[in-house]
């Protein structure tokens, strides 16, 4: 407090909103101060605490020069539709298959790893600018290299144009791979000629950046890529401190019905051990189960690393940085803190979509439409509904269906409630509590009903200003 100047009070406030009841004598943990230095918008550095804006979430433990060891890159694959990028990963890892003999199917968790001359290389299935405009977006920390893949028959096209905007936003070198070189119209020269006029120049005409021609059809040049990826990351010096505790992103994040959540989390620094406390964005748990990028258990993941755990409570988002935690206590009350100060941004956001919102923007003239989703388990119900709800109009506003289907809601009808500004009806349906979450964090309402009439009584209502807020 007093190297902040702030008051004790603040503190000690901010701790009992952790569920920490601490008084001005006591000592409080490793973990809990981090939080806390999060909350109050500060960067501690072993020892001693810096003012600094915290962007990254608890990633506030610097390390110490001499603990920094090389780790290995952590590269995505990006460019324009069809120019080759699914083909080029395929291609990378039949050549690290042969190469070590390893063979067996790999399991997708969004992420593979391959070897060459030794060294490994972490690859990024998720679409490149998803890989790190994203991650970044949250404080997380996503590729290292980006491998722009640009079809010889087909050069620069916008999604290349946009590859590389997201890359220099994010200040990651990129690797040129000139792909598709094979075919007969391949023309590298005009690729290399045409990236000149987005600010890329290649090696070959005196610029920096590499550029590598292959055919991830053939196989041709890709280990020469590989190599490239590797001189460009030893360039980069890239490090990490695995004597610490384990931190990084969520990649991808799942809820399987036998198993619960299942996250894919990226290590970048620190080593994770099977059986820690991990906190991942508003979800936390111990891990029960490690698995690497092959499917074989693990215990430890160092940095650079990619796996699969079981443990966590909830379903954490892709991009959504996550640290490892001594105590499953402390992860715990991360976690609920985060999700309370997402339901206090959620309450104050006023682009939030409910009902009774609708129908006070209605009183005022300001819609004339009330839009609605409709999911339901038979396409008979959810007929009915609609033809139904289309009828109901008033002098004021009416009813408008901008979307409705069989089965579950999902994520995307989420995202189209929020883009309409509709309020999605679930007729003996229910969201997963992913899709719960979503919702709650981007203010939109889902109601769920039971009974045809109750829908239409409610819906009614909310166009005659009549709504019970509770139903
Ligand atoms: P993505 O949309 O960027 O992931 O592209 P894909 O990997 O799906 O490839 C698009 C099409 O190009 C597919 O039909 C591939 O078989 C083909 N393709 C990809 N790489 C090569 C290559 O090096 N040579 C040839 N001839 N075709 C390729």
């Amino acid at each position: 407090c007093e190297q902040l100047e702030i008051s004790t009070s603040t503190v000690i406030m901010k701790l009992m909103k952790l569920g920490i009841m601490a008084n001005i004598n006591q000592n409080i943990d490793e973990d809990t101060v981090m939080v806390l230095a999060d909350e109050v918008g500060v960067s501690v550095v072993i020892g001693k605490v810096e003012e600094e804006a915290v962007e990254e979430g608890l990633e506030m433990f610097e390390d110490k020069p001499e603990d920094l060891k090389p780790r290995p890159p952590i590269v995505t694959v990006m460019g324009h539709v069809d120019h080759g990028k699914t083909s080029l990963l395929d291609a990378i890892r039949k050549t690290n298959v042969t190469a070590s003999e390893s063979g067996g199917i790999t399991q997708h968790i969004g992420a593979s790893e391959v070897m060459i001359n030794g060294q490994k290389i972490v690859f990024l299935d998720t679409p490149g600018h998803e890989a790190f405009t994203a991650m970044r977006a949250r404080g997380a920390h996503g590729a290292d290299i980006a491998i722009l893949v640009v079809a010889a028959d087909d050069s620069v096209k916008p999604q290349t144009i946009e590859s590389i905007s997201h890359a220099k936003a994010a200040g990651v070198p990129i690797i040129v791979a000139i792909n598709k070189i094979d075919k007969p119209g391949a023309n590298p020269d005009r690729v290399m000629q045409d990236l000149t006029e987005h600010g890329i120049l290649v090696e070959a005409w005196g610029g920096d950046t590499i550029a590598v021609p292959v055919s991830a059809k053939s196989g041709e040049g890709i280990v020469n890529l590989l190599e490239m990826v590797l001189l460009q990351a030893e360039v980069m010096e890239l490090k990490a401190n695995p004597n610490r505790l384990a931190m990084g992103s969520v990649i991808e994040a799942r809820l399987d019905k036998s198993k619960g959540p299942v996250a894919t989390l990226l290590v970048t620094n620190g080593t994770l051990q099977s059986g820690m406390s991990v906190v991942a964005g508003t979800s936390s748990g111990r891990i029960r189960l490690m698995t690497n990028f092959k499917g074989d258990t693990i215990k430890k993941a160092g940095p650079a690393t990619a796996v699969e755990i079981l443990g966590l409570t909830d379903v954490p988002e892709a991009g959504d940085v996550f640290n490892a935690v001594k105590e499953d206590k402390v992860a715990r009350e991360i976690a609920d803190s985060r999700k309370s100060k997402l339901r206090e941004e959620v309450l104050a956001r006023n682009s939030s979509t409910t009902l009774e919102q609708l129908f006070s923007q209605i009183q005022e003239g300001e819609i004339k439409e009330l839009n609605l989703i409709i999911k339901g388990d038979v396409q008979g119900s959810v007929g009915a509904l609609e033809s139904s709800l289309e009828k109901l109009k008033n002098e004021n506003v009416r009813v408008r269906i901008i979307h409705s289907g069989v089965g579950t809601i999902t994520e995307s009808d989420v995202m189209l409630a929020g883009t309409s500004g509709a309020v999605i009806i679930g007729f003996n349906v229910r969201p997963s509590t992913a899709v719960s979450n979503m919702a709650e964090r981007e203010g939109i309402e889902i109601r769920t009903y039971r009974v045809i009439y109750n829908v239409i009584d409610d819906v009614e209502a909310a166009m005659k200003g009549m709504l019970d807020p509770e139903f």
